[in-house]
């Protein structure tokens, strides 16, 4: 079976939880309330309590900040935070906000209890960072008007608003920052199960067949990751309707997956031969990430932050002191035996 890219034409890796261009049509697979949300069960039955006090105090609900990988549901999350406090929604990220003229413009034109979003909450500079302090904590902002001798600060009153921040990396969120959010969610990747359900609330929205064993085969291919499950979803539809009768089953789910490149485990061609770099060229490790990001020709960071936490939590790799090694069911994946001095040690 000819094995095809998991990079399609528009530059989008299929198994990547970051977004991309093409996901712009799977706007309408975004749950809209608490309840159509799949998963995350005990970050849901605590906002649902702080969103209800709230409301019956008619404030803002405290900030909060989420957590986790690429796809997870993050901007979702804050869809539905401000849809189920009944108040507005403005969206930002933290690079896109350059000057604390930019915060203010923003935070000027809040309604009372309105919800902030700020994607990439750990890429503020710290110029916006500290000017969105007393924004949190007093709903106000110390703005500098002029320059030299006539400059003077003006204390700009705000309306109670409820900053979303997310980050993927709240390890570079400041401890000052980190400690004005009242809320922090960590949201968590998605049991097979989990995503299945959202796999099969996704077909009935684009109007697809497809039976429970269908949806499960793409949900244990999905990296654990809702963004994922929806796009594979979508090429498996197109797999259906072209070269089978338009059903999805797990034969057909399973065809389609492989035609494209993707495994049992998820893994798609990169993967693999990142991980068969380690295993051919430095006998399974330990090799360093510089060593290892020339071998693949890939940015370090780029392997960092991409291809190293699905494998990592796949168990098939391991990062050490020493380097990245492939462990024993790295080996296994791909079908590969560990030389004497890998099987040392290995085991
Ligand atoms: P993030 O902001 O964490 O990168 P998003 O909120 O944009 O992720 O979610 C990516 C896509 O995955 C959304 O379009 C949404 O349809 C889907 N999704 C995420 N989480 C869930 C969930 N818990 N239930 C159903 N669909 C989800």
């Amino acid at each position: 079976m000819p094995e095809h890219s998991t990079e399609d034409p528009l530059g989008c890796r299929l198994v990547d939880g970051d977004p991309c261009d093409e996901d712009a049509g799977l706007d309408s697979l975004r749950p809209a309330s608490l309840a159509d949300f799949v998963g995350q069960e005990a970050a849901k039955g605590n906002l649902s309590v702080f969103i209800e006090a709230a409301r019956q105090r008619g404030e803002a609900l405290d900030h909060v900040l989420l957590h986790g990988h690429p796809g997870l549901g993050k901007t979702t999350l804050a869809h539905i935070l401000a849809a189920e406090l009944g108040v507005g929604i403005t969206f930002t990220s933290g690079p896109v906000l350059e000057r604390k003229g930019d915060l203010a413009a923003i935070l000027t034109n809040l309604q009372p209890r309105d919800v902030l979003f700020v994607d990439e909450i750990h890429r503020l500079n710290h110029v916006v960072e500290e000017a969105l302090y007393p924004a949190m904590e007093d709903f106000r902002l110390d703005l500098v008007i002029g320059e030299g001798p006539s400059a003077r600060v003006v204390k700009l009153d705000l309306a109670p608003f409820t900053l979303v921040g997310a980050t993927t990396r709240a390890g570079l969120i400041t401890t000052p920052l980190r400690d004005r959010f009242g809320v922090q969610v960590r949201v968590d990747f998605y049991t097979a199960d989990e995503l299945a359900q959202i796999v099969l609330r996704s077909a009935r929205i684009l109007g697809m067949e497809i039976d429970p064993e269908g949806a499960l085969e793409i949900a244990r291919r999905s990296r654990a990751t809702p963004r994922v499950a929806n796009r594979l979803l979508k090429r498996v539809r197109d797999f259906a309707q072209v070269e089978g009768d338009g059903r999805v089953d797990a034969r057909l789910a399973d065809y389609a997956l492989s035609r494209l490149g993707v495994d049992q485990a998820g893994l798609d061609r990169l993967d693999r031969e990142l991980l068969a770099t380690i295993i051919d060229k430095f006998d399974g490790g330990p090799v360093g990430l510089g060593t290892l990001a020339a071998a693949v020709a890939e940015e370090a960071h780029t392997i960092e932050e991409v291809y190293e936490p699905y494998l990592i939590q796949q168990g098939l790799l391991q990062r050490t002191k020493a380097g990245r090694v492939a462990t024993r069911l790295g080996f296994e994946h791909l079908g590969k035996k560990p030389s004497s001095g890998a099987q040392k040690r290995l085991f």
